[in-house]
């Protein structure tokens, strides 16, 4: 009995440890950074880095009528549309993050919808794939919210860090804390509860969970931009940062299927360089399919004509 009582802690330690060990490690992901090592001798400078920040759902109306002071102080360093053309074709999440990524339209990447059927990411791969391919040394990382981007799109690019998390929140303490303790050359970031209010209570502005959503993820990135801005002012780094979406939506809640509705097809772009020339609005309205050639136009890695891309960089 006695020795029963003595070992009858360490049983239920034990068992708390098992319980532990599979329910809180399948969902609870660490946001602690593991850092990728950086190559021994590379030509990269390490100067020219790129953050691109995709928030699910985001319309522009919405975006201009919501109250986000760090993406204000943002756009006054940026060129910005907030008539970026998604396509009028395909609306769904699927097909929009698969367009951004590879820089090409769904009649090329081949995905027309959220299952991913037809995808052709061989010959229009993710563009850290390209990223890796002109040299491994650039280390790179895709933090998401919706983990298809990561399980359909990113995998093949052996990224130096590939994180799903089913949180926001968690995305924005993984993204920071890689920026605060690694080395990274190109991030891609991915936020969804937009997305989340828009389809539970309407995509427009004159929703007020939908705009609390938007000013949530304001405040979510103010430790990753103060982190990039720390970063620029005490390294020699010069980051492109780019804020865009997949697609707007209806007061509704729907997106897909609406290829002729400027609500969901009439988005937003923000491009900033730590030195953008004559910040202020485009004069044009740029595609979704523009963001690639920006990206490895600021890494100057030159673009091949046989990949084929859709779009053309915006110049900074
Ligand atoms: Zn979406």
């Amino acid at each position: 009995m006695q020795q029963h009582l003595l070992h009858t802690p360490k049983l239920i330690g034990g068992i708390l440890f098992i319980l532990m060990s599979l329910g809180f490690s399948a969902c609870e992901k660490t946001t602690e950074a593991d850092c990728p090592e950086a190559c021994a001798s590379s030509n990269l400078q390490h100067v020219k880095r790129v953050l691109l920040i995709g928030i699910d759902g985001c319309r522009s109306d919405a975006l201009q009528a919501a109250n986000t002071p760090n993406i204000d102080k943002l756009i006054a360093n940026s060129r910005y549309s907030y008539t970026l053309d998604r396509g009028n074709t395909d609306t769904w999440s699927g097909a929009g993050w698969s367009t951004m990524l590879t820089g090409v339209w769904p009649a090329k990447h081949g995905v027309k919808d959220d299952l991913y059927v037809g995808k052709n990411y061989g010959a229009y791969p993710h563009f850290l794939c390209r990223v890796k391919e002109a040299s491994d040394c650039y280390k790179t990382a895709s933090i998401v919210h919706y983990a298809a981007i990561n399980d359909e799109i990113a995998t093949p690019c052996n990224a130096d860090a590939l994180r799903d998390y089913d949180e926001d929140k968690r995305v924005k303490e993984a993204v920071t804390n890689y920026l605060n303790d690694c080395d990274l050359d190109v991030i891609f970031t991915h936020f969804d509860d937009v997305d989340h209010a828009g389809h539970s209570r309407g995509f427009h502005p004159s929703i007020p969970e939908y705009i609390d959503a938007i000013e949530q993820v304001d405040t979510y990135l103010e430790p990753i931009l103060e982190a990039v801005y720390e970063r620029e002012a005490t390294n020699n780094e010069d980051w492109l940062i780019i804020v865009s979406t997949d697609h707007g939506g209806t007061i509704e809640g729907t997106h897909g299927d609406q290829n002729n509705n400027v609500e969901v097809t009439r988005v937003f772009g923000i491009f900033r360089t730590k030195n953008t020339v004559n910040p202020g609005g485009l004069r044009y309205s740029p595609e979704l399919v523009d963001i690639v050639p920006t990206i490895f136009n600021h890494l100057g890695i030159p673009i091949n004509n046989t990949w084929n891309l859709d779009g053309v960089g915006v110049a900074l």
